[in-house]
């Protein structure tokens, strides 16, 4: 599976543009900056498949990524579905920007009975902030389960993270839908993505 090349195959504006249930799907979610494209390109091993939300103004869309070669046609749908969901917390961003993520995101989370796994990406240097943890709040209404990978692991020192597993597994400890261990990556050094493609291929039905 993280063999192949992988395809963009969608970008979702509104729920009226899902592609029809089918597949396992496994989401990306992440502020604006934390690593999020660098994160799903080192996983696929293709480097400028999911571009950078650095852009402001970018159209908030729910970006499909599927291994190649699984058209859809002659019922051959693909094993899974990489959705990466647009970035979240600029600081300028206008409210009607944040309310139209929070519809189509909440839409989504609520709606898509085929979601497996939502990785919420959190930079190592900064841990959950305030407008990480309302997104865990909102994946907690949604019931859907998720995960935290700490991004740039390069960026904090071999001591430090240790204790900021912990301390985020400490954050996350009460809150119900997510899953308790913590991933810890850093995409410019190719580590712990193992894991999370291995997270992700247990998903594949
Ligand atoms: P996105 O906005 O969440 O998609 O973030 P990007 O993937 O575009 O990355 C934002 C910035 O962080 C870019 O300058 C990347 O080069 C840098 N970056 C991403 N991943 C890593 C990493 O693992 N280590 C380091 N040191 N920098 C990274």
């Amino acid at each position: 599976m993280f063999k192949r090349p992988w395809v963009f195959i969608r970008g979702v504006p509104s729920m009226n543009f899902l592609p029809p249930e089918g597949p396992p799907e496994v989401a990306f979610a992440g502020r604006s900056n934390v690593g999020k494209s660098s994160l799903i390109n080192a996983l696929l091993g293709q480097k400028g498949l999911a571009r950078t939300s650095n852009t402001p103004g970018r159209t908030q869309e729910l970006n499909y990524f599927v291994p190649d070669g699984y058209s859809g046609a002659e019922g051959e749908l693909p094993p899974i579905a990489l959705v990466d969901m647009p970035g979240y917390g600029y600081a300028k961003a206008p409210k009607e920007n944040v309310d139209a993520w929070t519809k189509l995101v909440f839409d989504y989370l609520r709606g898509r009975a085929t979601l497996k796994r939502v990785f919420v990406l959190i930079d190592s240097r900064h841990g959950i902030k305030k407008n990480d943890a309302e997104v865990l709040t909102l994946l907690d209404k949604a019931a859907v389960s998720y995960q935290i990978v700490l991004t740039k692991a390069d960026k904090i020192s071999a001591l430090a993270m240790p204790k900021l597993i912990e301390s985020t597994k400490e954050a996350i400890r009460k809150r119900p839908a997510a899953y308790p261990e913590i991933l810890a990556t850093s995409s410019e050094k190719s580590a712990g993505l193992g894991e999370v493609q291995a997270t992700i291929a247990s998903f594949v039905s």
